[in-house]
């Protein structure tokens, strides 16, 4: 029925301002007088030109709006010209090489559980966002063939280096404990007492760690002289001492692919309560 439909078109353009006001200055007078009023075909025609014009005009709006949006984003995202950065956490699992560290009874040598539970921390952190920087990824010393010291100054120079070259980063070296006596137990966490966030790096770890060890009782401790690397750290250095091989029970554990990755897992999770505070605020 030509006449109702072209009343429903006429409410329509009578309720909006699109269809009258805004759409008229557009039209010459000649153009609407051409288009009539009263006639149900040239009205209909009219009015279906309206609508084709407005689909168009928002579409185009809605357009620019996504095109210039975006461009805003892009802009907020890379203000400096450059990618943002995402943190960097080097890893340096301890000794390597002709140095075996700590043994235990069972002959474990303390390089190959540092380099283990280090690599499965690496790979954690880097699913969790962070950039990952390794100062050994396989059993050597990273000394580089320096020479005009020990083997071993040669060795934690070479780690300082590595520091050096990544300002801004958290370092976190990865060691495994001995004592003569089998009780000792536990993860025990050194941290660089002159470098700023090392503490607060240091007790984010530790009360993650305490999830899995919660009879642990040992606190962190700062260093400013007795650990080499942490005394010369550039930057916010921990020293995390994982377990004790000269405890069975302790290193039956660490033998365990699943146990180092438990504690891998709660290794991660305290260095990202350190480095996004404001998300585990939120959790
Ligand atoms: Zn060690």
């Amino acid at each position: 029925m030509p006449r109702q439909k072209s009343k429903g078109l006429s409410r329509f353009s009578a309720v909006g301002i699109c269809g009258g006001r805004l759409f008229y200055p557009l039209f010459s007078e000649k153009e609407r007088a051409s288009y009539g009023k009263g006639c149900p075909d040239t009205e209909e025609r009219f009015y279906g030109a309206r609508l084709v014009f407005w689909s168009v005009l928002i579409l185009a709006v809605c357009g620019a709006f996504a095109l210039f949006g975006s461009r805003g984003k892009e802009k907020a995202v890379n203000v400096s010209g450059e990618p943002a950065q995402k943190p960097v956490v080097i890893l340096d699992p301890g000794h390597g090489g002709i140095d075996g560290g700590a043994v235990s009874r069972d002959g474990t040598l303390e390089k190959d559980l540092n380099l283990a539970v280090s690599k499965e921390l690496g790979r954690l952190l880097y699913a969790q966002g962070f950039q990952v920087v390794y100062t050994r990824t396989d059993d050597t010393m990273p000394d580089a063939g320096r020479a005009g010291a020990s083997r071993k100054m040669n060795d934690i120079a070479a780690r300082l280096d590595v520091m050096k070259a990544h300002p801004g980063a958290l370092f976190i070296s990865i060691h495994m404990n001995n004592y003569p006596g089998e009780s000792p137990r536990g993860t025990q966490i050194y941290y660089a007492a002159k470098q700023t966030g090392s503490l607060a790096l240091a007790e984010a770890i530790r009360s993650s760690v305490l999830r899995i060890q919660p009879d642990n009782k040992r606190e962190t401790v700062g260093k400013t002289d007795g650990i080499y690397l942490l005394e010369h750290a550039s930057g916010t250095a921990v020293l995390i001492e994982c377990g004790f091989l000269s405890n069975p029970t302790e290193i039956e554990k660490l033998n365990d692919p699943a146990y180092r990755t438990r504690l891998a897992a709660y290794l991660c999770a305290g260095i990202c309560s350190y480095a996004f505070p404001e998300e585990n605020d939120a959790v």
